[in-house]
């Protein structure tokens, strides 16, 4: 897959790309990333990429004719691509979101600044607008490495074989259990004895309750998406949970419908 990063800081991109996962996955040819400066698109004497907002008030708006030629620069012909402006107004960028992206085969993530772009270029060049968040940042550049960051542990053999992204927290629905590792007491906390137990359908029991207690405790909301299995469902009701969850799902079931 490939991703396009439209900038008018590139250098932003220099160390978050050279560590880590990101690195091995650039390394081994599974991702592609290339870096594009909107100045360069600029065709005025200052390369200016931005101006005053008309009818007047704070900032500066980002100019529709550099960023557009900028993303037919980076458009690759053939390619199944995906434009996404990051922007604070744009639809939460979600676990699914991150999923359902890994379907093209080219990401364009243009990164505003100041007070955003003209409207005109994201009316006639931009698929999708994403957030990260209720918040605003100074640039989209965070963003966009956000969304690299999330769909790249996607992306077939990205992940080594001792990693997998299959039972992180959102991926099944739920936030992961707990975990432990060496010493196996640390400052007087023991580790839960059933992770040493070597019984396999107890170490799956004890973190689908841990699991299910976290999600109903900091996000109850995520249970109404949830298909439990029966095995789950006898789990759950043997510990007393199943009705929390089904009382979590139809709390959030009333609220939608208020
Ligand atoms: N004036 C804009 C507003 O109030 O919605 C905020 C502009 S912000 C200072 C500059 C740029 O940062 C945006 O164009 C966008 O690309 C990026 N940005 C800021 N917050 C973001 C967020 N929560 N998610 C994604 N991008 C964000």
């Amino acid at each position: 897959m490939i991703f396009d990063f439209l900038t008018i800081f590139p250098e932003f991109f220099v160390s978050p790309l050279q560590e880590g996962i990101i690195r091995r996955a650039l390394n081994d040819g599974k991702v592609e990333v290339r870096i594009h400066n909107i100045r360069e698109y600029a065709t005025d004497r200052h390369r200016m990429t931005d101006d005053r907002p008309f009818g007047g008030g704070e900032g500066m708006v980002m100019k529709p004719e550099p960023l557009a030629a900028c993303l037919q620069s980076a458009r690759t012909a053939g390619l199944r691509s995906r434009v996404v402006l990051l922007s604070p107004v744009g639809q939460r960028f979600t676990q699914r979101t991150a999923e359902r992206l890994t379907g093209y085969d080219q990401l364009i993530l243009v990164c505003g600044r100041y007070e955003g772009v003209d409207e005109r270029f994201r009316e006639r060049y931009v698929d999708e607008e994403l957030s990260i968040g209720d918040y605003v940042l100074t640039g989209g550049e965070l963003a966009a490495l956000v969304v690299l960051d999330a769909m790249i542990r996607l992306l077939p053999g990205v992940l080594g074989c001792g990693e997998s992204a299959v039972n992180d927290s959102f991926s099944c629905g739920l936030l992961k259990h707990r975990q432990y590792t060496r010493p196996r007491v640390f400052e007087g906390m023991a580790v839960p004895d059933v992770l040493f137990s070597g019984d396999h359908a107890a170490v799956a029991r004890h973190r689908l309750l841990e699991s299910v207690t976290l999600t109903l405790q900091r996000r109850p909301d995520l249970l109404s998406a949830m298909t439990f299995t029966p095995a789950e469902r006898k789990i759950l009701r043997q510990a007393g949970l199943l009705a929390q969850v089904e009382a979590a799902v139809e709390a959030m079931t009333s609220e939608d419908l208020k």
